[in-house]
């Protein structure tokens, strides 16, 4: 395995067509795009780590996949009454379907959904305890308590989040928001100002996977429904597509980094900056297809 990694590092170290960094939040428009990290913790306990694996990058969406298992754990199917579990097709902020649908969102990973998932937790604290909950989670999840919020990566997207505060207020106006519209966007992009290094988020990613000495965070079954979101709803538009070239569950997020499960084998994080058309890392997209063909760990056989 750490021959393989080692190969891909060094295959896609020599690439110049990486995408685009997300620019418009200004704190990401800084991040150098040269750069490329993985990391895969095995299910026999063994952790394995090539190229920038150790520097820390804003996680972003992939915070999305923690929020949803603290929504869960905190209103179990319920949940499912207020956001709903079908791939939208669109981009991952888009409004498009919301008016149609009626202020429920397709699925917890689009941006809508998120912010019902963030809502769900957020109930009943306030977003400093709310906060409290989700990094306990995940520092649980990591076995590492390192783990923080980047602040400066918070507000600068707090400053910026025009589109989100019009989507929380959207869903607001069907009565889908528990919290006000500014309580539940200050959480949500506090959520995904988390800083993580691959190393942190392949560990953390075990919560997701029977493993040995992996953190029991979750029932089995809801490691397999959060799975089965992953795969068909975890890259958007882009969702399809990393299901044809890969064909693992994986949650993708704009600051460039993928958490892919490989189901009873290992979890496995990658990150660059660069996007493709979709949103979703284009490197790490291409790591994770050539990682799912050498290894054969794709779902589909
Ligand atoms: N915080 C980002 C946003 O809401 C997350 C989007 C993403 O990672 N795809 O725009």
């Amino acid at each position: 395995m750490q021959d393989l990694i080692d190969e891909i590092a060094a295959t896609l170290s020599t690439r110049t067509d990486r995408g685009a960094v997300a620019d418009y939040i200004p704190e990401l428009a800084k991040v150098d795009p040269d750069q490329f990290g993985i990391a895969i913790a095995m299910a026999d306990g063994s952790l394995h780590l090539a190229g920038d694996a150790e520097t820390p990058f804003s996680i972003q969406s992939v915070s999305k996949v923690f929020a949803l298992a603290l929504a869960l754990g905190r209103v179990g199917d319920q949940l499912w009454r207020r956001v709903g579990r079908e791939p939208s097709g669109q981009s991952f902020n888009s409004m498009l379907l919301l008016e149609r649908e009626e202020g429920i969102p397709r699925n917890p990973f689009i941006n809508a959904g998120a912010l019902v998932t963030t809502d769900t937790y957020l109930a009943g604290s306030t977003p400093r305890e709310a906060l409290g909950h989700l990094l306990r989670f995940v520092r649980a999840a990591a076995d590492d308590e390192a783990i923080h919020i980047n602040q400066a990566v918070a507000r600068s997207e707090l400053e910026t989040a025009h589109r989100n505060f019009a989507l929380a207020h959207y869903l607001a106006s069907f009565g889908n928001l528990q919290n006000g519209p500014d309580k539940v966007l200050g959480t949500y992009c506090h959520q995904c100002a988390i800083d993580m290094s691959c190393r942190q988020l392949a560990l953390a990613g075990r919560f997701l996977i029977e493993g040995k000495g992996f953190p029991r965070l979750l029932t089995r079954e809801r490691q397999r429904r959060i799975n089965a979101l992953m795969m068909t709803c975890g890259h958007y538009d882009g969702s399809g597509d990393f299901a044809f070239r890969v064909g693992l569950p994986g949650k993708s997020g704009v600051g460039g980094g993928i958490l892919a499960i490989a189901p009873g084998r290992a979890s496995i994080a990658v990150w660059s900056p660069g996007l493709n058309r979709y949103g979703n890392s284009s490197l790490g997209t291409e790591a994770m297809e050539i990682l799912a063909r050498r290894t054969g760990w794709s779902v589909f056989g």
